[in-house]
């Protein structure tokens, strides 16, 4: 039996599937225009995790797993204008590297990748609906949900209407009939991307986008909606009020999963603090996405997770323990103390403690892919070290002593690696390295 926490239900509930051969699982994905940091590599992790388990439960081909990618938002329209280039040319850019940086997590694409430019008919389509069904009016160009019109608003999130009336007076406009209320569509001026729509050329809002994919790729209600707990409020209560509020009232998502955030210190990871580390960053610093992933479980999905270089090296210190153990040995039936602790809303501390306890080597790699863990040779994973790995952190360690003007520092990691037969190339993409 699996159990989730489920949001809306604040508590641990069983799960069971609308249809077991076809179990929908939607997660709310990047908006593509800048590197992926570590705390947008959690969620990814998480459910590839959770599909992984689900798979193995209920079969190979149970699981359809949707994610989105937002490709067009002022974010990504203020990064178009700052390199002067439409913003297709961001977003392709950021959406191939946020995937290539997941792949090295062991995550691969999710079965379904809507795009929000290719489902602005069924966005359009299904504001029609929520303004026929009184839930939406248009004013001055824009198109709001009417939150007052939707009784059940705030409880997802648990919070009082007035309370969210009185967080939304920041946001206020004249066009809108209550503070709370937000946008479906917002008209655009000559040289911003729109669309034409029955309320002029305009965009659309940012929540409407997952409430339309959702329809068009998985149905009215799907198995379980997941995304970080930042996106609780106001964002899925959004999702809830737009899918719900044109669905005569169906619920949108039969389990909603929210993970905890990625703490630096005592620093929320946003995208607003400096302090951000992201996963490319770690890669070209030398850590092998595997260790990363492996830090990224290393705490249970709802629980806030600590960030530091002591994670990423116990990590790294628990594979090879686990590579040592596992051999060249092919992958066994996994082991039940495994699919508990995974099957008990996901608790991958507990499976991760019982993999270290597992002896036989085949169901060590049988349990471990459960995790997307232990998936190479050991052959591989060892030949690895102090290889091309040590030489990229040296090189940037080297970078790091030129950028705070310690050159004496940089000429001695060039010269040691001179000495080991590596030479160094420096050009204007960065610092580049070949054998002698
Ligand atoms: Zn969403």
């Amino acid at each position: 039996m699996i159990r989730f926490y489920d949001t809306m239900a604040r508590e641990k509930r069983e799960f069971i599937p609308g249809d077991p051969k076809r179990i929908n699982l939607y997660v709310c994905g990047p908006t593509v225009y800048n590197r992926a940091h570590i705390g947008n590599a959690r969620p990814a992790v998480i459910f590839d995790t959770l599909a992984r388990l689900l798979r193995h439960t209920y079969g190979s081909d149970s699981v359809v797993h949707a994610a989105n990618v937002t490709d067009i938002e002022d974010k990504i329209m203020a990064a178009a204008a700052a390199e002067n280039v439409p913003i297709d040319v961001i977003t392709e850019r950021y959406s191939r590297f946020y995937f290539d940086d997941l792949a090295a997590l062991g995550v691969p694409r999710p079965d379904i990748v809507p795009l929000a430019t290719q489902t602005i008919p069924e966005m359009v389509a299904m504001i029609e609906r929520l303004i026929a069904a009184g839930h939406a009016y248009a004013a001055e160009g824009h198109v709001l949900f009417n939150v007052p019109s939707w009784p059940d608003y705030g409880r997802l999130s648990r919070r009082p209407m007035d309370e969210m009336i009185a967080g939304a007076r920041v946001d206020v406009a004249p066009y809108k009939r209550s503070p709370a209320d937000f946008v479906l569509w917002k008209p655009s001026t000559d040289d911003q991307p729109g669309w034409d729509s029955p309320w002029g050329r305009g965009r659309p809002g940012w929540h409407i986008e997952c409430s339309a994919m959702i329809e068009a790729h998985l149905g009215e209600t799907i198995d379980i909606h997941g995304g970080g707990l930042d996106l609780e409020f106001p964002h899925h209560e959004n999702e809830v009020a737009q899918s719900s509020g044109s669905h005569g009232g169906a619920p949108l998502a039969r389990y909603w999963l929210h993970n905890g955030m990625v703490d630096m210190g005592a620093e929320k990871m946003s995208k607003s603090v400096g302090n951000v580390v992201r996963v490319n960053e770690l890669l070209d610093a030398g850590h092998r996405g595997e260790v990363l992933r492996l830090a990224l479980l290393s705490a249970q999905y709802r629980q806030p997770l600590e960030w530091s270089d002591g994670l990423v090296a116990q990590s790294k210190a628990t594979l090879d323990r686990l590579y040592r153990a596992v051999g060249d040995a092919e992958a066994g039936d996994a082991d039940q103390g495994v699919v508990g602790a995974l099957s008990d809303d996901l608790n991958t501390p507990l499976a991760l403690s019982r993999l270290g306890a597992i002896d036989d080597p085949a169901v060590l790699r049988g349990s471990a892919g459960l995790l997307g863990l232990l998936g190479g040779s050991a052959d591989d994973w060892f030949r690895g070290e102090g290889d091309a790995a040590d030489i990229e952190t040296r090189i940037l360690e080297r970078t790091e002593a030129k950028g705070r003007r310690d050159f004496a520092a940089a000429d001695r990691i060039r010269d040691e690696l001179k000495a080991e037969g590596v030479l160094l190339e420096d050009g204007p993409g960065g610092t580049t390295w070949r054998r002698e």
